[in-house]
């Protein structure tokens, strides 16, 4: 055995969460590194899938809309999440996309700043993030990182900023640019898809407005699970969801003609919830709830730092783009090289998975509660393997899939 790989048996022997891998479904031979882009099987909700169906669905048919609390799903899984990025039950709830629940908090936010037209972002944030701005009816301004704060003025309604970087892993300081935004008279929203359930997050400690969250990432809530999103309690009032939907009325079932928002953050839901994706996203949530974020961050950074300087040992051709500080990062690497697809494709033919971001960055996610240090040293030492014989350059590793 290499010295790394016995440096990761011992570190994973030591780990006091490594148990928490056997929750998970994960095919044999198969090194998973793609957690940051699509969370893996929980165990508990293959079982829960099929229960939500027969008895449920086939057997209690509507009647499960109140025996089974269907109608409770996004405040009860919203409620569930709430301790994971620092916010009252409450204040969060589980429903739409990342992208739907950016638009629908875009358009509260202007109508919370009348006279302000502006949402100030960072060029190279994620792509949906910047297109729901230019969807709506804001002007969009982009500064960059450092330029931030200057860019905020008088016209600036909403700070619209991903916490964790899904390109390069680098973390906003969530309360200096909180406070900067309020300073200025702004609100401030937070994209938390690369970080809840992967690193420390305080909204409420950081006195954040409004913030979304994916559901599919690290809380392994299943292929396009539903996402969740945050308002603080003191904007509940003030609070007018642009997509003004049944299911967000104080009386849904009143069938009034008037619309009439539900009290709280019950008032951003629009339409009937996917009570199947809702099942499998309540499974990852409450593993992940039931862990708790304290032993998931340390893990992650362990298991980051391991890996950084094997790969400066094994792989030095590749550049590290992403923060050094692991407190400074999200729980993933990124790595430029000029030919990141190919090496990315070589992986996979190993069954090492991670991804590939346009144009040369090869990432690595490290979703704690299922990533071994072995996992590590085995990526590490295919990387090196492929490098060095140079079995990427082979033609099949060329080839471009729809989704890469
Ligand atoms: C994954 C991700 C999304 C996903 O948005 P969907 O509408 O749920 O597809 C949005 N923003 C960021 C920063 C992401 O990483």
């Amino acid at each position: 055995m290499s010295a790394l790989m016995d440096q990761a048996r011992t570190l994973d022997a030591a780990d006091p969460i490594s148990g928490a891998r056997e929750l998970f479904d994960l095919p044999e031979g198969v090194v998973y590194l793609d957690g940051n882009s699509l969370g893996a099987l929980p165990k508990a909700t293959r079982k829960q899938l099929a229960q939500v169906v027969d008895a449920e669905w086939g057997r209690d048919l509507i009647r499960s809309w109140n025996t089974a609390d269907w109608i409770g799903m996004p405040q009860r899984i919203g409620g569930k999440i709430a301790p994971l990025i620092g916010a009252h039950a409450n204040e969060v709830i589980a429903c739409d996309s990342v992208s739907v629940n950016l638009s629908k908090l875009i358009g509260a936010a202007l109508a919370m700043r009348p006279g302000r037209t502006v949402v100030l972002s960072e060029p190279g944030n994620f792509p949906t993030d910047l297109y729901m701005v230019q969807g709506s009816s804001a002007e969009q301004r982009l500064a960059a990182r450092d330029k931030i704060i200057e860019a905020l003025d008088e016209d600036v309604a909403l700070l619209m900023l991903t916490h964790v970087h899904y390109k390069t892993g680098e973390m906003f300081d969530m309360v200096a640019l909180t406070k900067a935004a309020h300073d200025a008279g702004a609100l401030v929203l937070w994209d938390l898809s690369h970080s809840g359930g992967a690193v420390p997050v305080d909204l409420n400690g950081a006195g954040a407005d409004l913030a979304v969250g994916c559901g599919y990432k690290y809380l392994n809530g299943g292929p396009g699970a539903p996402a969740y999103a945050f308002v603080a309690k003191r904007h509940h009032e003030a609070l007018q969801n642009p997509i003004s939907g049944w299911m967000g009325h104080a009386a849904p079932f009143a069938f009034s003609d008037e619309y009439a928002p539900a009290p709280g953050v019950s008032r951003l839901l629009a339409g009937t919830p996917p009570v199947l994706a809702m099942a499998a996203l309540e499974c990852g949530v409450e593993l992940m709830a039931d862990i708790g974020m304290g032993p998931l961050v340390a893990k992650s950074r362990a298991l980051s730092e391991f890996f950084r300087a094997a790969m400066s040992e094994h792989c030095p051709e590749l550049v590290c783009v992403s923060p050094v500080d692991p407190a400074a990062r999200g729980s993933q690497l990124s790595y430029r090289h000029e030919e990141a697809y190919a090496l990315c494709q070589a992986l996979i033919a190993r069954g090492v998975i991670g991804d590939f971001r346009d144009p040369d960055i090869l990432r690595f996610g490290f979703a704690p509660v299922y990533v071994r240090f072995e996992d590590g040293a085995l990526a590490v030492e295919a990387l090196a393997e492929i490098l060095a014989s140079g079995e990427w350059e082979r033609e099949e590793f060329r080839q471009r899939a729809a989704v890469t």
